[in-house]
């Protein structure tokens, strides 16, 4: 079961960006490394195409290693640690360890 999901909402914890909020966009390396909206963003040389007649350089987002992130509790609004529990039907599940509500 993977502590962070696409879709949540996380601040990153260390390097260039720390402090940042933003939304995974989508997880790599089996949950190692994230993709996470304006987080990382690296310069990128575009090519010029048929259909893109401008190219030039656009900012992409680059993936982070999840251990640089933490997930950003709803109720909280705050980054926290995660517990994981398991429900009635076996079912895994993932709580906030400060206000113990489900993430
Ligand atoms: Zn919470």
């Amino acid at each position: 079961m993977l502590r962070i999901k696409k879709g949540d909402t996380v601040q990153t914890i260390k390097g260039r960006d720390r402090g940042k909020k933003g939304k995974v966009i989508a997880i790599f390396s089996q949950g190692k490394r994230a993709l996470v909206e304006g987080i990382n963003l690296v310069r990128k040389h575009k090519r010029r195409t048929q259909t893109d007649q401008k190219g030039g350089i656009v900012s992409i987002e680059a993936p982070i290693a999840i251990s640089n992130l933490m997930v950003v509790c709803k109720s909280c609004n705050h980054p926290v640690r995660i517990g994981f529990k398991i429900l009635k039907d076996g079912e895994k599940s993932r709580f906030c360890k400060s206000c113990k509500e489900a993430i």
